[in-house]
């Protein structure tokens, strides 16, 4: 097991060779800009008129046809409506313009509710992980957090030790079993990404994978899911080993980014390797190669950290 490591300070920037750049969270990052969420319960007991709406079903996100702006209120038929907090966003982020021209934005209520009928007129549901690039992205992160605190709602209504039905906590964010008294919170899933990078003939290069799931000809950073009994560090080994059979050092910490497809929070490193011939991992890996700086594959979109991940180590690259 490796030693537990701790994010860079600004001198560690550069690594001992000074080849591997460790980019400081982005200001443009839809994900560290620190949109002051305040998640705090308890709540007013009913929406205020000028509340933002965020109304799912399933992964969509219910939006105005023609503008993709949020909704003027709940629309008939929501349910199981949630307050969520977040009078700091209003102050910091949602400017009038941002808006479409609503006023007063400061402050704003924001509630989260499902939607079990069809859209209504002028409304339609889009999935929220098709939004990035085409709502702002305070709207686009917004709307990660309350998918998945709709859709921890909506998957412990019953206990899942006796099967009673559940209570919502008025003060903070879980679901009780008033018989037995199991509490339920949002749950996350941490998961770890390393981006694996060598000199090889006097170049550098990094090691990317392919995933059978991935859209075809794109690569990406390896990751997976940290295990219970795990740190993340050591996880980040284990991963690298089960699904490429290589070896890493110099296991450095680049940021971490909330994914909300379903709750997962993907923490990135960068690592230099420090051994073994790849043998991909059937059913998980595809593929995995070395590629030049100047070679690269088709890589994930901007909404995904690991796109910053690789850009940190081999530069800006088109999209
Ligand atoms: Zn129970």
């Amino acid at each position: 097991m490796s030693a537990p490591e701790t994010p860079p300070t600004a001198e560690q920037t550069l690594d001992a060779e000074g080849l591997q750049p460790q980019a400081q969270p982005q200001p443009s990052d839809p994900f560290s800009n620190g949109y002051g969420f305040t998640p705090g319960l308890p709540g007013p007991a009913t929406p205020a008129p000028d509340a933002l709406w965020l109304v799912f079903s399933r992964d969509s996100l219910l939006l105005q046809d023609a503008t993709f702006a949020l909704p003027d209120g709940p629309p008939a038929g929501t349910e199981h409506a949630q307050y969520l907090g977040m009078q700091h966003l209003g102050v910091q982020h949602l400017g009038g313009e941002q808006l479409d021209g609503r006023s007063g934005t400061a402050d704003r209520e924001v509630w989260t509710a499902r939607l079990t009928a069809d859209a209504p007129d002028g409304l339609k549901f889009s999935r929220l992980r098709g939004l990035y690039g085409r709502v702002p992205d305070w709207l686009w992160v917004l709307g990660g957090y309350a998918y998945q605190i709709v859709e921890w709602d909506r998957t412990h209504t019953y206990c899942g030790n006796c099967a009673t039905p559940t209570v919502r906590g008025d003060t903070e964010r879980v679901r009780r079993c008033p018989n037995c008294g199991l509490s339920v919170y949002p749950r996350l899933a941490p998961a770890v990404m390393v981006l694996l990078t060598r000199e090889h003939e006097g170049r550098p290069q990094v090691l990317l994978c392919r995933s059978p799931q991935f859209p075809p000809g794109m690569y990406s950073a390896n990751a997976g899911f940290v295990e219970p009994g795990e740190t993340v560090e050591h996880a980040a080994h284990r991963e690298m080993k089960e699904e490429t059979n290589l070896s890493i050092r110099d296991l450095r910490y680049f940021d971490s980014q909330p994914w909300p497809f379903p709750h997962s929070l993907m923490l990135a490193y960068t690592a230099r390797y420090a051994g073994g011939e790849i043998i991909p991992q059937p059913g998980e890996i595809e593929e995995a190669r070395w590629f030049d700086h100047d070679a690269l594959p088709a890589l994930p979109d901007r909404a995904s950290i690991s796109r910053r991940l690789i850009e940190s180590v081999v530069g800006p690259q088109p999209d």
